[in-house]
């Protein structure tokens, strides 16, 4: 039997990133963690062997290429957070540019040529259309979204100098879980709305706040394109397949095409808890744009992306079973 084709899964351990090994191993490939596991767990690598190291120490990275040879990268290990970012941004720039920077050279130097990237839509900052398109100007307003697109333009530099391919994904709002609940989100300390509203009715919080509720939107609460980490994953093995076939580098949006808001996010979570679900009207949430829903036409025409999961529901049942399922007492 042929040898399945290894991809180095750099953040591997992470939310986004191991429903990504589960698709690769799905697809017949041998995904390799690297992951420091400052933000990742261990418990989440459960489909090829992980190496412990960081992507700020170039050695390390070295010695993970040399051992394994992988025939692409994808790379997801990043801070993400973006009030954290405007409160210390050399946390941001060192792990997410400096990273990427030696992720780049490790590439360069084992000639490595094909990278799928975890990009974000904060990488547009104030949107000027919406849906957003993917070819919508790059101005990020904050730290975490310049880290982003300063990688792009790396990548994209990388490309001139030493023909390194790329395919950039640019996320909107990563929900939902492994419909088998193998794997979920787990973060410390948890910021995200869907699994915050989880704990609520899960009674680990007495309240959910809602950021904000004057708005101008149907109902005063912001707007946001929520989309399936399952479906996300499978983007990367069409973007490694498009690789693969010698797809030239791109940037795509992934997200649904429809808004759902903060208040029709916490109806549908206490529909599918069955739970009562407290609610406490709070303050906007500093960096916070009302409206953020994605033009993914591009992913589908090209890539082939059809997302499997697209109904709020869904995500919501399946971060929901995740949920019951990792905080149930041992
Ligand atoms: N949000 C909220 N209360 C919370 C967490 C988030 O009202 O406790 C809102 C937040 O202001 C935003 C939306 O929910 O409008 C989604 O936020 P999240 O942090 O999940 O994702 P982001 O859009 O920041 O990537």
């Amino acid at each position: 039997m042929a040898e399945k084709p290894t991809i180095l899964v750099v953040g591997g351990a992470g939310y986004i990133g191991s429903h990504a090994c589960k698709a690769l191993a799905d697809a017949g490939y041998r995904p390799v963690v690297y992951d420091n596991l400052v933000l990742g767990h261990r418990w989440a690598v459960q489909w090829g062997p992980l190496v412990e190291g960081d992507t700020c120490d170039p050695a390390q990275l070295d010695a993970a290429f040399r051992q394994f040879s992988p025939q692409a990268v994808l790379h997801f290990a990043a801070y993400s957070n973006v009030g954290e970012s405007v409160d210390d941004p050399a946390k941001y720039y060192r792990n997410n540019v400096l990273g990427t920077l030696n992720m780049l050279e490790a590439m360069r130097d084992h000639q490595v040529k094909q990278l799928v990237f975890s990009s974000t839509c904060s990488t547009y900052g104030e949107p000027q259309t919406m849906p957003i398109p993917d070819d919508h100007p790059q101005n990020p307003i904050n730290p975490y979204g310049a880290s982003k697109a300063m990688a792009e333009r790396m990548m994209a530099d990388f490309e001139v100098a030493h023909g390194l391919r790329f395919i950039s994904l640019r996320y909107f709002n990563a929900a939902g879980a492994d419909a088998a609940a193998e794997i979920g989100e787990d973060h410390q300390p948890e910021t995200h709305l869907i699994p915050l509203v989880l704990e609520v009715a899960l009674g680990l919080r007495p309240h959910i706040s809602i950021f904000g509720t004057d708005y101008d939107t149907p109902d005063g609460t912001c707007l946001r394109d929520y989309i399936h980490v399952s479906d996300l994953a499978d983007a990367h093995i069409l973007g490694l397949r498009a690789l693969e076939r010698g797809a030239s580098s791109g940037a795509y949006n992934l997200g649904n095409g429809r808004g759902f808001s903060v208040r029709e996010v916490i109806d549908m979570a206490a529909k599918v808890t069955g739970c009562d679900i407290p609610v406490v009207e709070a303050p906007r949430r500093a960096g916070d744009p009302p409206i953020l829903v994605a033009n993914a036409a591009k992913a589908k025409a090209e890539l082939g992306w059809k997302p499997q999961f697209n109904d709020l529901e869904v995500m919501i049942r399946t971060a929901w079973h995740w949920m019951r399922q990792h905080h149930r007492p041992a």
